[in-house]
Parts: structure tokens; sequence; C-alpha cells
């Protein structure tokens, strides 16, 4: 039994592991195409991106390689095979609701390691990415990553879902940790600033996180920046400005705090 437990956290973290090099790959791949040169000075920050992301993808691997497990073998889990067990309209509730779960849990749990103390200690590795690469995906320390590698195992026992709309929730997780990381805006300026760019959370919204920190705490949804105040509206790139992207350089004390000028003067945050 203890084989097969171990197997399968192994198997899970290659696959884990496999998917995000292929699609952080394949957006890299997208920017150099969209954005030459965009990356050029940050070769020393994307190899560390990839090393963190290889170690996070280990600790999202064994979690989930075990409940995996436990699906299969004991029937663990209100994950469900047959669509028609219920109702068609819970195939895409079920993904609104494990969004928004999601959505809450990261809102809430980032916004306390944006405490000065627990930023050090496990929130400083995720910000020493400035500006982000499409590599910094799951650039994280090892305990922000089990914050967010318990939320999909623990959610699949408390909510029914079935297999493909999981699948439709893990890709939306892996396909927006990644675009919102990259360094531009790959949806259009209608959907961007437009009614649902009010709600939901893109590129132009975390960019403005990573720059001035203790505001856009969210994940997918602006809902709980908004409720508690620390929505600070669209970040703006910097190739945007002009026509050769110079990424801006690190400042220093501010990015090991947590705290920015915003910050100081009343910018909100936990
Ligand atoms: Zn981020
Ligand atoms: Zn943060």
């Amino acid at each position: 039994m203890f084989l097969a437990l171990g197997l399968a956290a192994l198997l899970m973290t290659a696959i884990v592991g496999v998917r995000y090099l292929l699609v952080s790959g394949g957006f890299a791949w997208a920017t150099q195409v969209r954005h030459p040169g965009l990356y050029a000075t940050q070769r020393r920050q994307i190899v560390r991106e990839i090393g963190w992301s290889l170690a996070s993808a280990a600790i999202y691997g064994v979690p989930a390689g075990i409940v995996a497990w436990g699906w299969r073998t004991h029937g663990w889990t209100q994950v469900y095979t047959d669509l028609h067990a219920r109702p068609l309209w819970w195939w895409p509730l079920s993904i609104l609701i494990f969004l928004l779960a999601h959505d809450c849990w990261f809102y809430w749990t980032h916004r306390w390691m944006h405490r000065p103390r627990a930023f050090r200690l496990a929130h400083a590795v995720h910000h020493a990415s400035r500006p982000p690469t499409a590599w910094a995906a799951m650039s994280f320390h090892p305990i922000e990553a089990l914050t967010g590698a318990v939320v999909i195992p623990a959610l699949v026992f408390l909510v029914p879902i079935h297999v493909s709309a999981l699948g439709v929730v893990l890709a939306v997780m892996t396909l927006m940790g990644v675009t919102n990381h990259m360094g531009w805006e790959m949806f259009p300026r209608s959907l961007v600033h437009g009614p649902a760019g009010r709600w939901l959370i893109t590129a132009s919204h975390h960019e403005r996180h990573h720059r001035d920190y203790r505001c856009n705490y969210g994940l997918y949804f602006r809902l709980w920046d908004r409720l508690c105040g620390t929505d600070a509206g669209l970040g703006r790139f910097a190739h945007d400005a002009g026509p050769h992207p110079a990424r801006p350089a690190r400042d220093g004390i501010a990015d090991r705090r947590g705290l920015t000028g915003a910050d100081r003067s009343g910018g909100g945050g936990a």
C-alpha cells in the first residue's frame, strides 16, 4: 500500500512539474513572439523562478497524488465520473463554487502573508520576481506552496464535482497562474476594461499587486478586494508606455518588507 501511495505521489509530482514546464514554457515562448526581449534582463530571476516552481510541484503533487490514489482505490472524495449522477446544471455551478472557494482562501491567506513577519517567512520568495515572468506561476516558498496545495484536495471532499469539471478548474488554475505573471495582457481590452473586467482578475490586475504589494490580493475575482477596500484597480505594463520594454529595476528594501510608498501613505491592506 505504501509503495502504491508513494508512486501516486511521485507520479502526480511529475505531472504537476511537467504541466508547469509546458504551460510556462509555452507562454514564455508566446511572450518572446509578442514582446521580443521582454525577459532579456531577467535570466537569473527566471532560473530562480523555475527552481522554486519545481520544488512547489512536489508540494502540490504529494497531497494531490494521495487523494487521487484514495479516490481510485477507496472511493474517497466526492469526485464522480457519471455525468448524469447529478443534474447537468451542477456541472457549471460546481466549477464556479470551486473557483469562488479557492479565490476566498487565496485572498485571506495571501493577505495574511503580507503581514511583515509572514511576508519575510513565506511570501518574499514570490515577490522576489520583480516584475514576474511566465515562469513565476509556482515560484513560492514551501510554506506558501503548502497553503495553495491543500485547497483542491480539501474541496474535493466537500463539494461534489464531475471529473471533467475538476479538469476545467485545474486548467483555469494553471492558465491564470501563468498568464497573470507573464508581464503583458493577453485578454482583449474590451474584456479587461469592460464590465467583466471589473470582476475578473487578469494580468493587468495582478501586475499591480506585484508593483504595489498591499492591494489586489485576489486570485480569480475582484470580489474580496472590492468588499475589503483593497482593490487598487488595474496596473499598466512598462511596454505599453513606449516601444521598448524597459522593465523597472528592483527597489531594494521595500520588496523584502512587503511595503511600498502607497502602503505607508494608507494604501490599504492587512
Ligand atoms: Zn503573483
Ligand atoms: Zn503578494
